[in-house]
């Protein structure tokens, strides 16, 4: 894969990506460190791609971004990816300051929406349960109930209430650039792409990063989700634009590789549900398949992440037959019960490269 960026921007500085596409950073406390914002050149002024985490910090480097990345030009759109709080955070806080209108697709807006409106202090009972069937210990359940649950609009500001939504094959111009909106499912629920055939730029968001993959997770909303499924069939469909189109992620640096990126991260997830079906002769609950998936020590939020990205690779494993689930004393366990021949779900799973 290509990197023809070079050294990323610090945090809010500029990197030209074409006379009308500028890159910067923004700083996230999490091991990712920071996500890439992208400004599209609007008119007079400028449309946002994602706005970073709502903390004061991440505000102040806003406010100097504007007055000299942005020459103090006007902010014309707020445009979100998905709701992840790195992404969806300031979109709110911009739109307060600036009026300009937000641009998000139907799912996300409304799963934003409504974890920013259902605060509640104490972790809900339902939550607790789907915990424990995917076998955390009393320990876990313990921290988690400490860590407490009203923890999205720390760092969302207040969502505006009113949206413009992005649909899967709308053309959305900003400046001379007509953006085809390219959905994706698995990581969230209805993440938007921006596609530019013309130029061959695909804004990528978390659908498609270059050194990390994305979670894909299975969470106590929607406890028998299949999104490792949702998110194999979006790679295949990224995987029907140009080879030689630009990707700019938000997470590490713009590359060119769409496919071989997109296959590569496919048979990541291929190679973890064949050690699964070979892992559980016995049946083995979430928890107890992390030895097979993960090779880190996962503590705090890692270890609850884990849990939904081993439920994920489970509960794809029982949707094509392999496995079934039982469950006794409140934990789901998983059971392989036939064969997994990963060239009957990707393609180029057999010899790495047949495509
Ligand atoms: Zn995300």
């Amino acid at each position: 894969m290509d990197y023809p960026f070079g050294e990323p921007p610090e945090s809010g500085g500029v990197v030209e990506i074409a006379p009308d596409i500028i890159w910067t950073r923004m700083p996230l406390p999490f091991s990712l460190k920071h996500i890439n914002l992208y400004m599209l050149r609007d008119g007079e002024g400028w449309a946002v791609l994602d706005t970073g985490l709502s903390t004061s910090m991440v505000r102040d480097i806003w406010t100097e971004f504007r007055a000299n990345g942005l020459s103090g030009l006007p902010i014309t759109k707020i445009i979100v990816t998905h709701y992840h709080p790195d992404h969806f955070g300031l979109a709110g806080w911009l739109h307060q300051d600036t009026g300009a209108p937000l641009y998000m697709s139907h799912g996300e807006y409304f799963a934003g929406r409504m974890l920013s409106l259902g605060a509640q202090k104490d972790v809900p009972e339902t939550v607790l349960s789907f915990y424990r069937a995917a076998g955390f210990p009393d320990i876990a359940i313990e921290a988690m109930k400490e860590h407490g649950y009203a923890n999205f609009s720390k760092v969302v500001s207040p969502v505006p209430e009113s949206f413009h939504r992005l649909r899967e094959g709308d053309s959305l111009a900003v400046g001379a650039r007509h953006w085809q909106i390219v959905m994706g499912n698995g990581h969230s629920p209805e993440h938007a792409c921006l596609y530019d055939a013309e130029a061959k730029i695909l804004i990528s968001g978390d659908q498609l990063l270059p050194r990390i993959t994305s979670n894909i997770s299975v969470y106590p909303t929607e406890p028998e989700a299949n999104p490792l499924q949702d998110w194999l069939d979006s790679l295949a469909k990224l995987m029907t634009l140009p080879e030689d189109c630009l990707v700019l992620p938000a997470h590490n640096e713009p590359f060119y590789g769409l496919r071989q990126r997109a296959d590569q991260i496919a048979r990541g997830h291929l190679r973890s549900l064949q050690r699964l079906s070979s892992s559980c002769e016995e049946p083995k609950s979430a928890v107890e398949s992390f030895p097979f998936l993960f090779k880190r020590k996962l503590e705090g939020f890692d270890f609850i992440l884990a849990a939904g990205e081993a439920l994920a690779h489970h509960h794809f494993l029982v949707n094509v037959g392999v496995a079934e689930r039982t469950t006794s004393g409140g934990v789901n366990r998983f059971r392989t019960i036939a064969p997994f021949d990963p060239a009957t779900v990707w393609p180029t799973s057999d010899d790495g490269n047949k495509r």
